[in-house]
């Protein structure tokens, strides 16, 4: 009785338009390939392909037709937390909520995510794999939200800025080894890698410096050795999957960059040096504006964050914009990231208002959110614009978001792998 309620559940899912053909009438469309806005184009979507795109498409007299106002490919953010949402209380909740609630906060905050017109996210760093599960949830139908690609638990050293067990009393604080994602040395920082990989992994998150949220003084001491880095971004490498490092202090930036990581999260104390090793090696830089507003904002609360972490959080948080504008004009690879879950989820579209304020064209904003994303991630074959042949993630918005950045803020549709999942 159970199983057939599920498979007819499942079905209502998939009904939803993945199996038809339907043309998008776009009132404009933005070629982030090009960077051209087109006026008047027709998407032909055929199962959860981009079939055709142009002035007029051919489609068969069922295909279901949508008319949209400017139409972008599907926004991907490579810097999200889905398994929570900062809080007054988030300290005292870590030991309330059961594994069971993570995931179903999860849940809901990958909804709430697509929602947003975010069909793609990275999402370095959870508790208890819970975003591995949501993942595999979400592509066989079960869940809504976005596609995932998860570092499932960041990588700490003893006491650094993922060590789980910062701050507690010594009876509870135990001594955490690779598995639980802490490691100390060459053969620890191999087996947790291996660790992750076992649990369902995409890639690998590392906590490069220390963090502003943690319980700890600094947040701005470099966690790893060198060789530990270089242990990490091999044994990595050698499973498929790429390093995201966080990171706020310049030294333990340098060294992540200098070991190969693919990308560097916040980069609040990025120096020119450290910039043009990163266009040397080719790191992407994950500014996460968002975050940084949103504690320097609440650190300004009284009671808001515990007396350790409210000096990081006032040092640190205002500094990241002007980070993100000297790395821009450095000419550093700046792909999209919020770091939502510490900032809002849902509201990761402010972000490109941040970026834009701090000088970033609009344009580029949103080849940072689509293009440049899915280079990051290795998927540029399939996703990151609205091409033939390519996966059918495509939104859409009302007027031009290339003369009002802040529109991408109100979507209106959401298609994810040819499924309608907003439409207004
Ligand atoms: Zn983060």
């Amino acid at each position: 009785m159970k199983r057939a309620f599920i498979s007819l559940f499942l079905l209502s899912i998939s009904s939803a338009g993945a199996a038809g053909t339907t043309v998008l009438e776009c009132a404009m469309l933005l070629d982030v390939e090009r960077g051209k806005m087109l006026e008047n184009t027709q998407i032909l979507v055929e199962g959860n392909q981009i079939a055709a795109v142009g002035k007029t498409v051919e489609a068969g007299e069922n295909a279901e037709r949508i008319s949209l106002g400017t139409c972008l490919p599907g926004l991907m953010d490579m810097h999200v937390h889905l398994d929570g949402q900062l809080s007054r209380d988030g300290y005292i909740k870590r030991f309330q909520n059961n594994e069971s609630d993570q995931a179903l906060l999860a849940a809901h905050y990958a909804a709430i995510t697509l929602q947003a017109g975010f069909t793609t996210v990275r999402n370095p760093g959870d508790s208890y794999n819970v975003t591995v599960a949501l993942r595999n949830a979400v592509s066989q139908g079960i869940a809504a939200g976005p596609r995932i690609f998860t570092a499932a638990k960041s990588l700490a050293t003893t006491g650094g800025h993922a060590d789980p067990t910062n701050g507690f009393r010594h009876d509870l604080m135990g001594d955490p080894g690779p598995e639980e994602g802490v490691i100390n040395g060459v053969e620890d920082a191999r087996k947790a890698v291996r660790q992750r990989y076992k649990d369902g992994a995409d890639m690998i998150k590392i906590t490069a410096t220390g963090g502003v949220l943690s319980l700890a003084k600094s947040g701005q001491n470099p966690q790893f050795t060198k060789e530990e880095l270089e242990a990490v971004v091999q044994t990595a490498n050698d499973y498929g999957m790429h390093v995201a490092a966080h990171s706020h202090g310049a030294e333990g930036m340098k060294r992540a960059v200098q070991a190969g990581v693919r990308s560097v999260e916040h980069g609040t104390f990025m120096t020119e040096e450290i910039m043009e090793l990163m266009k040397k090696m080719g790191t992407y830089y994950v500014p996460t504006i968002s975050a940084g507003r949103f504690v320097a904002e609440k650190a300004e609360e009284d009671g808001y964050f515990p007396a350790v972490v409210r000096p990081k959080a006032a040092e640190v948080g205002p500094k990241i914009q002007d980070t993100f504008a000297k790395a821009y004009k450095a000419g550093v690879t700046i792909a999209f990231g919020t770091d939502a879950g510490v900032s809002p989820h849902g509201s990761n579209a402010l972000e490109f208002v941040f970026m834009v304020e701090a000088g970033m064209p609009e344009l580029e904003a949103i080849q940072s959110a689509t293009m440049t994303a899915a280079e990051l991630l290795g998927i540029q074959e399939n996703l990151g614009s609205i091409s033939e042949g390519k996966l059918a993630d495509i939104i859409a918005v009302r007027g031009d978001p290339l003369r009002d950045i802040s529109l991408l803020g109100d979507v209106t549709f959401v298609m994810k792998d040819g499924a309608v999942y907003k439409r207004e």
